[in-house]
């Protein structure tokens, strides 16, 4: 069979949820990196970033490297209130490591509050920084219904790709042969 520089894509699923805190909790609610002054925050060991945590799961998911709870356990007190920005930006080390690269993630976060839309650029802003690729955050409001109320989701999908330069440099020449080939019919 002849390869391709295509042969070699992953996609990943993440999935996380997090609980509003109790009123009056000092907690601060974190998503996809960007702070929320005011507003319900959530519980969580770390700082509880749904959309981070998401993210780690899909592209750690994508690259047979497990899931965040390995690699960051809850019960590690080196996790308390860690910035999760950094965990993804771990998450994405471990996966270049492996030998993959970030083509894009896709997340829905779905709450009810706060409105995402207003902070959706500088969530992406940072998460893309963060991952060398581009992120989209979508919100989703579910008026109630969902009965979500309880807590923020996150859902998110990534897509990888093996970055192996001599396979990529085969892949190209024997297109460029095809190619070839094609023309001289
Ligand atoms: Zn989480």
């Amino acid at each position: 069979m002849t390869s391709t520089p295509f042969d070699s894509l992953r996609i990943g699923q993440g999935f996380d949820v997090h609980p509003f805190a109790p009123v009056g909790s000092d907690r601060v609610l974190v998503l996809g990196g960007v702070r929320f002054e005011s507003g319900p925050a959530l519980v969580g060991h770390s700082d509880a970033d749904v959309i981070a945590h998401a993210c780690i799961d899909a592209l750690l998911g994508a690259a047979g490297l497990g899931d965040i709870g390995g690699l960051f356990p809850d019960t590690d007190p080196a996790y308390g209130g860690a910035d999760s920005i950094a965990l993804l930006a771990l998450g994405v080390a471990r996966v270049h490591d492996a030998g993959w690269r970030v083509i894009n993630i896709d997340c829905t976060v779905i709450a009810d509050e706060p409105k995402i839309a207003p902070h959706r650029a500088e969530m992406e802003q940072r998460l893309s920084a963060t991952v060398e690729a581009p992120v989209a955050v979508k919100g989703k409001r579910t008026e109630g219904v969902a009965g979500l109320g309880g807590g923020i989701q996150c859902h998110a999908v990534a897509l990888l790709t093996r970055f192996d330069q001599e396979n990529l440099d085969q892949g190209n020449s024997e297109i460029a042969g095809q190619v070839e080939e094609g023309r001289s019919r």
